[in-house]
């Protein structure tokens, strides 16, 4: 017997169109790519995002066409979003940090037929655009007074172009299962991969995202992402804030300290969202200058691991702190920190552990940790495991790649190793090709770094494995140190002695100029194992 519900599905534009009628006068500030703050709100962005929509049906673009957006978080960007999804176009967020080449690639793969594209990145599109040939037009997101002189075919400035539309448009209604939006992996190997949610996944995971415990902001909150809109969907926030009415602002193309900190305090803003590298600029901006944030409630960070001396920061001025796991493939959340009854009164160091983990999965995620040959492993938040996850907005395959990417109970190996703890908590210890691994046991990379990292003359760590004769492999510490600061390799090892395990002590150090970064802004391992092949432990006798 059936449930007696009606047939509402799940589209994504329908989140917008929410917003517009309930919280149509809220706010959308953005710090726009040509420089000034432009405010607008819900319901202009609704109204726009029609037009999106009625141009895009114009140019002949039809349900399951791919529309392509290089671009950084503005009203605009938003509005192509929803209207790109609002006629069942897959709204494919292309990352313009990645190199011409893999941009080109990606955009032949998804074989886009419209790129939206920001100025800052019509030189690097001008570029590529003979290998491009699945584009029928260009369009610029900005108005004519700032369009640039330009090769890209039948390009038109965006304001121009929706400015044809009269938003005398009704959103289209179909399948929830029909494909939404794109993002490739950033992948350190191999090409990338296509992830395509759908209208369902999206709204799930937007439902997901709002739980109190999760992303969960309201009506009274002002959001803002750092995290970009083509960076794994964006962190699912360009759904989630407009399904609550959240008052955002949109940073634009200015992500230092100093930008970052302005739009924070000028703007009341009470949650914000971004990577570890944004919030280390952010602290050393508010540091040299004795600045403060009042307003600022919830600090969420993820992508990489939070190190400890950051969320001790936040906590030390009163912010809250959520480290957040997940991945593009997850829409992308996964897990979040918070601390459940047995551990919310704890203090000093004891919260900090807790806050330290990436936490436990809101409801709509399912994990588990298993040895090589698929075994499950125990919970006891000291044996590591391969992470695999399961949920309605977690992928089953990628786009166009013929391959089955789930075991045989349906889940999804994340390439990352964690530990689970009794109580649902999961830890990172490293991603799977980059775990140590020395006489037979497993050294994490991560904990490692992040104790390196607290180090005060320490910048940035990474510690590769390397050929040992006797264990296998032995991890060599990699350490770019502060300008102007000074450590030698004894200082730095004497500093991790006795916070671990004597046979996780690195049994080298290296010091760098810099370490490389994929377009995500994860440390490329295999660029420095690549760095490093010629190295040899100098201790390394068999
Ligand atoms: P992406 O799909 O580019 O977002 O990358 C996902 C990967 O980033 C995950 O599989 C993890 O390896 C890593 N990652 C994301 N968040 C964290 C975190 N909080 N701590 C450690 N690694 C993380």
């Amino acid at each position: 017997m059936r449930g007696l519900m009606q047939d509402w599905p799940l589209l994504c534009h329908r989140i917008i169109g929410h917003a517009a009628l309930f919280h149509g006068t809220q706010e959308v500030v953005t710090r726009s790519v040509e420089g000034p703050i432009h405010r607008t709100n819900y319901a202009e962005i609704h109204a726009r995002a029609l037009k999106v929509s009625q141009g895009l049906q114009r140019d002949g673009i039809k349900l399951g066409d791919r529309v392509a957006t290089i671009a950084w978080n503005t009203w605009r960007h938003l509005e192509a979003w929803y209207g790109i999804m609002g006629i069942g176009a897959i709204c494919h967020t292309v990352n313009p940090r990645l190199f011409p080449e893999q941009i080109a690639w990606i955009i032949n793969h998804a074989q886009d037929r419209v790129v939206m594209v920001d100025t800052t990145f019509v030189p690097v599109l001008e570029k590529i655009a003979d290998k491009l040939p699945s584009v029928d037009r260009f369009i610029v997101l900005t108005d004519r007074a700032h369009m640039p002189e330009t090769t890209l075919k039948n390009a038109v400035a965006y304001e121009d172009w929706i400015a044809q539309a009269d938003g005398d448009f009704a959103w289209q209604n179909f399948d929830e299962n029909t494909a939404a939006a794109m993002c490739y992996t950033s992948g350190t190997t191999g090409d990338p991969k296509g992830v395509l949610y759908s209208h369902r996944s999206n709204v799930l995971h937007s439902f997901m995202a709002n739980t109190k415990d999760a992303l969960g902001t309201s009506a009274a909150d002002t959001m803002l992402p750092v995290v970009p809109l083509f960076h794994a969907n964006s962190w699912g926030i360009a759904f989630s804030a407009p399904t609550m009415g959240t008052k955002l602002v949109m940073p634009g193309p200015k992500l230092d300290g100093a930008s970052v900190y302005e739009l924070l305090d000028t703007e009341k803003v009470t949650f914000t969202a971004g990577v570890p590298t944004v919030w280390l600029m952010l602290l050393n901006h508010m540091a040299a200058n004795n600045l403060k944030l009042p307003h600022l409630k919830m600090v969420v960070c993820g992508g990489s691991a939070m190190p400890r001396s950051m969320i001790k920061s936040f906590v030390d001025m009163g912010v809250q702190v959520r480290h957040a796991w997940g991945m593009t493939e997850m829409s992308p959340l996964g897990t979040l920190a918070t601390l459940k009854p047995p551990f919310s009164n704890l203090q000093g160091d004891d919260r900090l552990d807790v806050l330290q983990t990436q936490g436990y999965p809101p409801y709509g995620v399912q994990m588990k940790i298993t040895d090589d040959a698929g075994k499950e492993l125990p919970w006891d938040g000291k044996t590591f495991g391969r992470l695999k996850v399961s949920g309605p907005a977690v992928a089953k395959a990628y786009f166009r790649v013929d391959a089955n990417i789930l075991d045989e109970d349906g889940y999804f190996d994340t390439g990352d190793v964690a530990t689970i703890d009794p109580h649902g908590y999961m830890r990172i210890t490293d991603r799977s090709k980059d775990v140590i691994k020395s006489g037979g046991e497993w050294i994490s990379s991560i904990d490692l770094e992040n104790l390196a990292v607290g180090h005060p003359a320490v910048a940035e760590a990474a510690v590769i494995g390397i050929h040992h004769p006797k264990w296998d492999e032995r991890p060599l510490l990699i350490v770019q140190l502060k300008q102007g600061q000074n450590a030698s390799r004894e200082d730095i090892l004497k500093f991790m002695d006795g916070k671990i395990a004597k046979w996780w002590m690195p049994d080298d150090v290296a010091f760098v100029d810099g370490i490389p970064h994929t377009a995500t802004g994860k440390i490329l391992k295999t660029a420095l194992r690549d760095q490093f092949k010629a190295y040899s432990f100098p201790n390394a006798a068999a």
